[in-house]
Protein backbone atom coordinates (compact mmCIF):
# COMPACT_ATOMS: atom_id res chain seq x y z
CA UNK A 1 0.00 0.00 0.00
CA UNK A 2 1.47 3.29 -1.09
CA UNK A 3 -0.09 6.13 1.21
CA UNK A 4 -1.02 9.15 -0.91
CA UNK A 5 -0.69 12.35 0.33
CA UNK A 6 -2.38 16.16 -0.05
CA UNK A 7 0.42 18.14 -1.72
CA UNK A 8 3.22 19.07 0.00
CA UNK A 9 2.76 23.16 1.35
CA UNK A 10 4.94 25.21 -0.91
CA UNK A 11 4.05 27.94 1.20
CA UNK A 12 5.68 25.78 4.73
CA UNK A 13 8.75 24.57 3.04
CA UNK A 14 9.38 28.12 1.43
CA UNK A 15 9.05 29.60 5.26
CA UNK A 16 11.12 26.60 6.57
CA UNK A 17 14.07 27.42 4.01
CA UNK A 18 14.10 30.61 4.44
CA UNK A 19 17.62 30.77 6.11
CA UNK A 20 18.95 28.10 3.69
CA UNK A 21 17.85 30.92 0.92
CA UNK A 22 19.51 33.94 2.21
CA UNK A 23 22.36 31.62 2.67
CA UNK A 24 23.34 30.03 -0.30
CA UNK A 25 20.35 31.75 -3.17
CA UNK A 26 21.59 35.01 -2.15
CA UNK A 27 25.14 34.02 -2.56
CA UNK A 28 25.08 32.03 -5.46
CA UNK A 29 23.11 34.73 -7.42
CA UNK A 30 25.22 37.35 -6.65
CA UNK A 31 28.44 34.70 -7.72
CA UNK A 32 26.43 34.31 -11.26
CA UNK A 33 25.70 37.69 -11.84
CA UNK A 34 29.29 38.71 -12.51
CA UNK A 35 31.74 37.48 -14.52
CA UNK A 36 32.38 33.49 -14.45
CA UNK A 37 36.25 32.50 -13.97
CA UNK A 38 38.16 30.19 -12.18
CA UNK A 39 37.97 32.12 -8.98
CA UNK A 40 34.13 32.64 -9.31
CA UNK A 41 33.87 28.92 -9.91
CA UNK A 42 36.28 28.38 -6.78
CA UNK A 43 33.94 30.35 -4.75
CA UNK A 44 30.82 28.26 -5.89
CA UNK A 45 32.36 25.15 -4.83
CA UNK A 46 33.30 26.51 -1.68
CA UNK A 47 29.52 27.36 -1.43
CA UNK A 48 28.22 24.43 -2.06
CA UNK A 49 30.44 22.73 0.30
CA UNK A 50 29.64 24.92 3.19
CA UNK A 51 25.82 24.27 2.52
CA UNK A 52 26.44 20.88 3.23
CA UNK A 53 25.76 19.31 -0.13
CA UNK A 54 28.95 16.93 -0.01
CA UNK A 55 32.55 17.12 -1.53
CA UNK A 56 32.02 14.95 -4.44
CA UNK A 57 28.36 16.67 -5.38
CA UNK A 58 30.43 20.24 -4.77
CA UNK A 59 32.48 19.69 -6.97
CA UNK A 60 30.65 17.71 -9.83
CA UNK A 61 27.84 20.65 -9.68
CA UNK A 62 31.05 23.37 -10.20
CA UNK A 63 32.53 21.31 -12.98
CA UNK A 64 28.89 21.31 -14.71
CA UNK A 65 28.64 25.21 -14.43
CA UNK A 66 32.46 25.41 -15.92
CA UNK A 67 31.49 23.24 -18.65
CA UNK A 68 28.15 25.30 -19.40
CA UNK A 69 30.03 28.55 -19.12
CA UNK A 70 32.57 27.46 -21.91
CA UNK A 71 30.02 26.04 -24.02
CA UNK A 72 27.41 29.24 -23.91
CA UNK A 73 29.83 32.64 -22.96
CA UNK A 74 26.91 34.48 -22.90
CA UNK A 75 24.21 32.78 -20.51
CA UNK A 76 22.85 35.48 -17.98
CA UNK A 77 22.29 34.78 -14.18
CA UNK A 78 19.30 33.15 -14.43
CA UNK A 79 20.73 30.65 -17.31
CA UNK A 80 23.30 29.04 -14.28
CA UNK A 81 20.85 29.10 -11.90
CA UNK A 82 18.32 26.98 -13.83
CA UNK A 83 20.97 24.87 -14.85
CA UNK A 84 21.89 23.90 -11.39
CA UNK A 85 17.93 23.81 -10.09
CA UNK A 86 17.90 20.87 -13.12
CA UNK A 87 21.19 18.91 -12.11
CA UNK A 88 20.16 19.21 -8.18
CA UNK A 89 16.62 17.82 -9.11
CA UNK A 90 18.10 15.02 -11.67
CA UNK A 91 20.25 13.93 -8.19
CA UNK A 92 17.18 14.15 -6.01
CA UNK A 93 15.25 12.04 -8.40
CA UNK A 94 18.02 9.57 -8.83
CA UNK A 95 17.47 7.93 -5.79
CA UNK A 96 16.24 4.87 -5.81
CA UNK A 97 13.22 3.92 -4.38
CA UNK A 98 13.47 1.94 -1.63
CA UNK A 99 9.81 0.73 -1.45
CA UNK A 100 8.36 -2.73 -1.78
CA UNK A 101 5.04 -2.69 -1.60
CA UNK A 102 2.92 -5.39 0.18
CA UNK A 103 -1.00 -5.32 0.38
CA UNK A 104 -1.01 -6.43 4.54
CA UNK A 105 -2.50 -3.70 6.71
CA UNK A 106 -1.63 -2.60 8.97
CA UNK A 107 1.42 -1.07 7.34
CA UNK A 108 4.42 -1.28 9.88
CA UNK A 109 6.33 2.08 10.33
CA UNK A 110 9.35 1.92 12.56
CA UNK A 111 10.80 5.14 13.98
CA UNK A 112 14.72 5.31 14.46
CA UNK A 113 17.36 7.68 15.53
CA UNK A 114 19.32 9.47 17.63
CA UNK A 115 17.85 11.16 21.05
CA UNK A 116 17.41 14.81 20.53
CA UNK A 117 16.65 14.57 16.39
CA UNK A 118 12.87 14.88 16.48
CA UNK A 119 11.78 11.01 16.72
CA UNK A 120 8.79 11.43 19.23
CA UNK A 121 7.64 14.91 17.48
CA UNK A 122 8.25 13.14 14.16
CA UNK A 123 6.05 9.80 15.40
CA UNK A 124 3.19 12.59 16.05
CA UNK A 125 3.40 14.77 13.22
CA UNK A 126 3.23 11.63 10.70
CA UNK A 127 0.58 10.40 12.24
CA UNK A 128 -1.44 13.77 12.14
CA UNK A 129 -0.42 13.58 8.00
CA UNK A 130 -2.32 10.29 7.99
CA UNK A 131 -4.97 10.76 9.86
CA UNK A 132 -5.86 13.90 7.36
CA UNK A 133 -5.46 11.36 4.52
CA UNK A 134 -7.94 9.43 5.64
CA UNK A 135 -6.00 6.84 7.84
CA UNK A 136 -6.78 4.78 11.06
CA UNK A 137 -3.90 5.21 12.52
CA UNK A 138 -1.96 3.60 16.27
CA UNK A 139 1.19 4.60 17.48
CA UNK A 140 3.49 2.32 19.57
CA UNK A 141 5.23 4.10 22.20
CA UNK A 142 8.32 1.75 22.43
CA UNK A 143 10.81 4.27 23.86
CA UNK A 144 10.35 2.70 27.49
CA UNK A 145 13.84 4.62 28.54
CA UNK A 146 12.64 7.58 28.41
CA UNK A 147 9.41 7.89 30.79
CA UNK A 148 9.01 11.35 29.15
CA UNK A 149 8.88 9.99 25.40
CA UNK A 150 5.75 7.74 26.48
CA UNK A 151 3.76 10.79 28.04
CA UNK A 152 4.77 13.06 25.47
CA UNK A 153 3.72 10.46 23.02
CA UNK A 154 0.36 9.88 24.99
CA UNK A 155 -0.30 13.82 24.90
CA UNK A 156 -0.11 14.04 21.18
CA UNK A 157 -2.44 10.79 20.42
CA UNK A 158 -4.85 12.29 22.94
CA UNK A 159 -5.21 15.47 21.10
CA UNK A 160 -4.91 13.74 17.46
CA UNK A 161 -8.01 11.36 18.93
CA UNK A 162 -6.02 8.02 18.42
CA UNK A 163 -5.17 4.70 19.93
CA UNK A 164 -1.90 4.41 21.80
CA UNK A 165 -0.22 1.15 22.59
CA UNK A 166 2.46 1.62 25.55
CA UNK A 167 4.82 -0.57 27.70
CA UNK A 168 5.25 0.86 31.26
CA UNK A 169 9.02 2.61 31.58
CA UNK A 170 11.97 0.27 31.54
CA UNK A 171 10.04 -2.61 29.84
CA UNK A 172 10.94 -4.58 26.69
CA UNK A 173 10.51 -1.99 23.73
CA UNK A 174 10.03 -5.45 21.66
CA UNK A 175 7.18 -6.78 23.84
CA UNK A 176 5.40 -3.39 23.37
CA UNK A 177 6.54 -3.53 19.65
CA UNK A 178 4.60 -6.77 19.41
CA UNK A 179 1.90 -5.82 21.16
CA UNK A 180 1.28 -2.31 18.77
CA UNK A 181 1.34 -4.02 15.80
CA UNK A 182 -0.87 -6.61 17.45
CA UNK A 183 -3.50 -4.12 18.67
CA UNK A 184 -3.37 -2.35 15.36
CA UNK A 185 -3.97 -5.60 13.07
CA UNK A 186 -7.37 -6.40 15.58
CA UNK A 187 -8.35 -3.30 15.34
CA UNK A 188 -8.01 -3.20 11.90
CA UNK A 189 -5.58 0.33 11.36
CA UNK A 190 -4.30 0.97 8.35
CA UNK A 191 -0.88 2.24 9.84
CA UNK A 192 0.84 1.38 12.73
CA UNK A 193 3.73 3.92 14.04
CA UNK A 194 6.19 3.17 16.21
CA UNK A 195 8.23 5.56 18.40
CA UNK A 196 11.83 3.60 19.19
CA UNK A 197 14.13 4.49 21.61
CA UNK A 198 16.75 6.51 20.42
CA UNK A 199 20.23 5.32 21.97
CA UNK A 200 23.66 6.36 20.93
CA UNK A 201 24.33 4.63 16.93
CA UNK A 202 27.70 3.48 18.05
CA UNK A 203 26.75 1.03 21.08
CA UNK A 204 26.26 -1.93 19.13
CA UNK A 205 23.98 -3.65 21.66
CA UNK A 206 20.76 -1.30 20.99
CA UNK A 207 21.08 -2.00 17.50
CA UNK A 208 20.85 -5.85 18.71
CA UNK A 209 17.64 -4.23 20.45
CA UNK A 210 16.12 -2.65 17.47
CA UNK A 211 17.00 -6.09 15.69
CA UNK A 212 14.80 -7.76 18.41
CA UNK A 213 11.64 -4.92 17.80
CA UNK A 214 12.07 -6.04 13.70
CA UNK A 215 11.42 -9.92 15.25
CA UNK A 216 8.59 -8.46 17.17
CA UNK A 217 6.99 -7.03 14.19
CA UNK A 218 7.24 -10.03 11.93
CA UNK A 219 5.77 -12.37 14.19
CA UNK A 220 2.26 -10.54 13.53
CA UNK A 221 3.06 -9.22 10.23
CA UNK A 222 5.51 -11.11 8.09
CA UNK A 223 6.82 -8.68 5.92
CA UNK A 224 6.85 -5.88 8.29
CA UNK A 225 7.92 -3.62 9.59
CA UNK A 226 7.46 -1.93 6.06
CA UNK A 227 8.84 1.25 6.60
CA UNK A 228 11.72 2.09 8.73
CA UNK A 229 11.93 5.58 8.91
CA UNK A 230 15.59 7.08 10.44
CA UNK A 231 14.75 10.66 12.29
CA UNK A 232 18.06 12.99 11.33
CA UNK A 233 18.33 16.50 12.37
CA UNK A 234 19.33 18.69 9.28
CA UNK A 235 20.75 21.20 12.04
CA UNK A 236 23.63 18.55 12.39
CA UNK A 237 25.38 18.72 9.22
CA UNK A 238 27.42 16.05 7.90
CA UNK A 239 26.99 14.33 11.72
CA UNK A 240 23.62 13.37 10.20
CA UNK A 241 25.60 11.19 7.17
CA UNK A 242 27.66 9.28 9.67
CA UNK A 243 24.38 8.94 12.09
CA UNK A 244 22.52 7.46 8.98
CA UNK A 245 25.67 5.13 8.33
CA UNK A 246 25.44 3.66 11.49
CA UNK A 247 21.95 2.55 11.50
CA UNK A 248 22.26 1.42 7.74
CA UNK A 249 24.59 -0.65 8.95
CA UNK A 250 22.29 -2.42 11.40
CA UNK A 251 19.29 -1.82 10.21
CA UNK A 252 17.48 -1.88 6.43
CA UNK A 253 16.12 1.62 6.17
CA UNK A 254 13.51 2.95 3.94
CA UNK A 255 13.50 6.85 4.28
CA UNK A 256 15.02 9.66 6.20
CA UNK A 257 12.58 12.15 7.95
CA UNK A 258 15.15 14.98 8.18
CA UNK A 259 13.75 17.71 10.80
CA UNK A 260 14.42 21.13 11.98
CA UNK A 261 15.34 22.50 8.28
CA UNK A 262 13.63 25.47 9.21
CA UNK A 263 16.36 25.75 11.65
CA UNK A 264 19.88 25.67 9.16
CA UNK A 265 21.09 27.40 6.81
CA UNK A 266 22.43 24.19 5.25
CA UNK A 267 19.54 23.21 3.10
CA UNK A 268 21.97 20.90 1.23
CA UNK A 269 22.04 18.45 3.15
CA UNK A 270 18.69 16.87 1.25
CA UNK A 271 21.23 15.88 -1.81
CA UNK A 272 24.74 14.86 0.67
CA UNK A 273 22.12 12.11 2.46
CA UNK A 274 20.53 11.03 -0.98
CA UNK A 275 23.51 10.28 -2.98
CA UNK A 276 26.09 9.21 -0.35
CA UNK A 277 23.49 7.18 1.40
CA UNK A 278 21.32 5.95 -1.36
CA UNK A 279 18.36 6.69 1.15
CA UNK A 280 15.33 8.95 0.04
CA UNK A 281 14.55 11.92 2.13
CA UNK A 282 10.73 10.98 2.57
CA UNK A 283 9.55 14.35 4.88
CA UNK A 284 11.17 17.22 5.71
CA UNK A 285 10.43 18.57 9.48
CA UNK A 286 8.97 22.80 8.64
CA UNK A 287 9.03 23.55 12.06
CA UNK A 288 7.60 22.33 16.01
CA UNK A 289 4.43 22.04 15.64
CA UNK A 290 1.98 18.96 15.02
CA UNK A 291 1.65 20.00 11.14
CA UNK A 292 5.16 20.83 10.40
CA UNK A 293 6.01 17.70 8.22
CA UNK A 294 5.72 17.68 4.81
CA UNK A 295 6.25 15.25 1.99
CA UNK A 296 9.60 15.86 0.48
CA UNK A 297 9.27 16.90 -2.75
CA UNK A 298 12.69 17.54 -4.94
CA UNK A 299 10.90 19.74 -7.64
CA UNK A 300 9.76 22.50 -4.20
CA UNK A 301 12.70 21.96 -2.48
CA UNK A 302 14.98 23.04 -5.01
CA UNK A 303 12.95 25.89 -6.13
CA UNK A 304 12.41 27.43 -2.48
CA UNK A 305 16.49 26.73 -2.13
CA UNK A 306 17.10 29.43 -4.24
CA UNK A 307 13.94 31.64 -5.44
P1 LIG B 1 13.51 12.74 20.20
O1 LIG B 1 14.37 12.74 21.43
O2 LIG B 1 14.30 12.34 19.00
O3 LIG B 1 12.25 11.96 20.34
O4 LIG B 1 13.13 14.27 19.95
P2 LIG B 1 11.79 15.07 20.25
O5 LIG B 1 10.69 14.61 19.37
O6 LIG B 1 11.54 15.07 21.72
O7 LIG B 1 12.21 16.52 19.73
C1 LIG B 1 13.30 17.24 20.26
C2 LIG B 1 13.08 18.74 20.02
O8 LIG B 1 13.14 19.02 18.63
C3 LIG B 1 11.71 19.21 20.49
O9 LIG B 1 11.85 20.46 21.11
C4 LIG B 1 10.91 19.36 19.19
O10 LIG B 1 9.88 20.32 19.28
C5 LIG B 1 12.01 19.78 18.23
N1 LIG B 1 11.69 19.49 16.82
C6 LIG B 1 11.34 18.31 16.26
N2 LIG B 1 11.16 18.45 14.92
C7 LIG B 1 11.41 19.74 14.62
C8 LIG B 1 11.41 20.50 13.40
O11 LIG B 1 11.15 20.02 12.28
N3 LIG B 1 11.72 21.83 13.52
C9 LIG B 1 12.02 22.41 14.72
N4 LIG B 1 12.33 23.69 14.73
N5 LIG B 1 12.05 21.71 15.87
C10 LIG B 1 11.74 20.41 15.83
Amino acid sequence: MVFQFIKSSYKKVKSALARARSFLGTKIKSLFSGKIDEHTLEQLEQTLYEADFGVKTASELTKKIRELHLEHPSYKTQDYLNALKTELVKILKSCPSTHREYSELPQVILIVGVNGNGKTTSVAKLANLMVQNGHKVLVGAADTFRAAAIEQLEIWANCLKIDIVKGSPKSDPAAVVFDAVSAAKARQCDVVILDTAGRLHTKTNLMQELEKMRRSCKKVSPHSPHETYLVLDATTGQNAIDQAKQFHHFTPLTGIILTKLDGTAKGGIVIAIQRELGIPVKFIGTGEQIDDLEPFDPEQFVDNLFD
